[in-house]
């Protein structure tokens, strides 16, 4: 549709970061076109206006989209960042990466019991990240409405990481 086509303009390609290899898919070109922006915030409103009661959003391109939507949407923000950072008692969760682990935060009262949560990322990749994401709300007692992502590399298959939870990509590649 228009909107991929516009997303998929926007985002350049890089080789070999940030290893060999790898193709980066860089969002700088789309949060410095506030026309795609905005067309993003848009499509996000009229979505899940009335459906959700806090915009998650998983650091650090998550925080830019998540934050963007949320003031739109006039419900607060919660950040999801990776170990360290947030300041308060959090809850932890922890998967593995091709080498090694990565651990990420929320803050334990960032949320309440009932609350309908969207989990916003810039890309769905192997899924390790939006599920461990999806887990930490959860144990604060809050429910994941859906995980909601800019772009989804498809044949990583993070989808079928995400177990249970309804998955929205903007733009499949
Ligand atoms: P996953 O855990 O493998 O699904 O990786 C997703 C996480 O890595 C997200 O938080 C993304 O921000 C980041 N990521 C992975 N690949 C890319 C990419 O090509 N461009 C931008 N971010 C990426």
């Amino acid at each position: 549709d228009a909107l991929a086509a516009l997303i998929a303009s926007r985002l350049r390609d890089v080789p070999d970061f940030p290893k060999p290899g790898v193709v980066f898919k860089d969002f700088t070109p789309l949060l410095a076109d506030p026309v795609a922006m905005r067309a993003i915030v848009d499509d996000a409103v009229a979505r899940y206006s009335g459906e959700v009661d806090v915009i998650a959003g998983i650091e650090a391109r998550g925080f830019m989209i998540g934050t963007a939507v949320a003031v739109a949407l006039g419900v607060p923000f919660v950040p999801i960042r990776k170990k360290g950072k947030l300041p308060a008692a959090t809850f932890t969760a922890s998967y593995d990466l091709e080498y090694g682990t990565e651990t990420i935060e929320v803050h334990q009262d960032s949320c309440r019991e009932g609350q309908r949560v969207l989990v916003m990322d810039d890309v769905l990749a192997t899924g390790g990240t939006a599920a461990a994401a999806c887990e930490l709300i959860e144990r604060t007692g809050a429910q994941v409405v859906a995980l909601d992502v800019v772009c989804e590399i498809g044949f990583l298959r993070g989808r079928e990481r995400l177990g249970g939870h309804r998955v929205r990509s903007l733009l499949s590649i």
